[in-house]
């Protein structure tokens, strides 16, 4: 990887820091001369990201949907390193179930981590953003959900548009203070939240189909975009959500009851069959 500092001296928080899309920001600013923060509720991935960054890393277990945790991680932040110029907000997790029998357990989870999260995260972060009186970048993973329906995902497209919406609120607000806040819209990527289209070939086709750039996103595209946001390069973008999704947004989302329903199928086949 090309480094020229594009991020030298700034510092970053990072929720759900520790896996995937935040795991891989979190490598592209360090690579860029950031020193960043991880926050994460997996202390074992935590502990291997301080070891693949180094000194240029630290973490904290942290729970985004509880204020305190989030206020100790800004701090945290503040200890090691003095400073916080970006926040980027990406812990979420993904329940499942068409709406009529969705339970309120799963309603309330996905929106306290993927929402309400990134509220306080958001407010921790300006809060020390406007003490410090020198501006910065908030970045907030929503999602291409955000805008796309998806069958058995209600919660998740909620609050996904409700992060989008949030952005645009704190925009307006801390943009007299020289703040931006931006969201991403990731379409597929591979992660550890995604594993259930590796196992279910049939749901990976689905997405393809429907990917006008033909292949599914890399935690790589998420982190030139957040790279992007963070830098001096976006220094008049504020109040965006920034798809990543290969064009996914000009098409529709793949028909998820339907083709779960058949990928069960083929797998109880596959079960029989051997
Ligand atoms: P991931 O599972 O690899 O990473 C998510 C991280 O969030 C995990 O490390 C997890 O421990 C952490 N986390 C979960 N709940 C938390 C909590 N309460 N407090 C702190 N940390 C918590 O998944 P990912 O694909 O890297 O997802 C990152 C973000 O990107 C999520 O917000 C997700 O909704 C969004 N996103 C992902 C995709 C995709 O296709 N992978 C697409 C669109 C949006």
């Amino acid at each position: 990887m090309q480094t020229v500092g594009r991020l030298e001296g700034k510092v970053a928080v990072i929720t759900g820091g520790a896996s995937g899309i935040g795991r891989e920001i979190a490598r592209r600013f360090v690579a860029e001369g950031a020193r960043v923060t991880l926050g994460d509720l997996d202390v074992r991935l935590l502990g291997e990201a301080a070891r693949e960054l180094g000194p240029a890393c630290t973490t904290l277990e942290a729970n985004v949907t509880v204020e305190d945790d989030v206020e100790r991680l800004v701090a945290a932040a503040i200890d090691a390193f003095g400073r916080l110029d970006v926040g980027v907000n990406c812990a979420g997790l993904s329940t499942f179930g068409p709406i009529a029998e969705l339970s309120e357990g799963d309603w309330n989870l996905t929106v306290d981590v993927c929402l309400t999260g990134v509220f306080l995260s958001v407010k921790h972060e300006a809060r020390r953003l406007l003490a410090q009186g020198e501006g910065g970048s908030i970045i907030n993973i929503a999602s291409l959900n955000a805008v796309q329906p998806a069958e058995g995902m209600s919660a998740y497209c909620a609050s996904k548009a409700g992060i989008d919406m949030l952005t645009r609120c704190a925009a307006l607000e801390l943009g007299p203070h020289g703040i931006r806040v931006n969201a991403i819209g990731p379409g597929l990527i591979d992660t550890p939240l995604t594993q259930f289209q590796r196992d279910l070939p049939g749901i990976r086709a689905g997405y393809l189909e429907n990917i006008p750039l033909g292949r599914v996103g890399t935690t790589q595209d998420v982190a030139s975009a957040a790279l992007f946001l963070a830098s001096e390069e976006s220094s008049w973008v504020t109040g965006d959500l920034l798809l990543v999704d290969g064009g996914a947004r000009t098409k529709r989302y793949p028909e998820m009851f339907r083709l779960i329903a058949e990928g069960l199928a083929d797998l109880e086949q596959q079960d029989l069959g051997t």
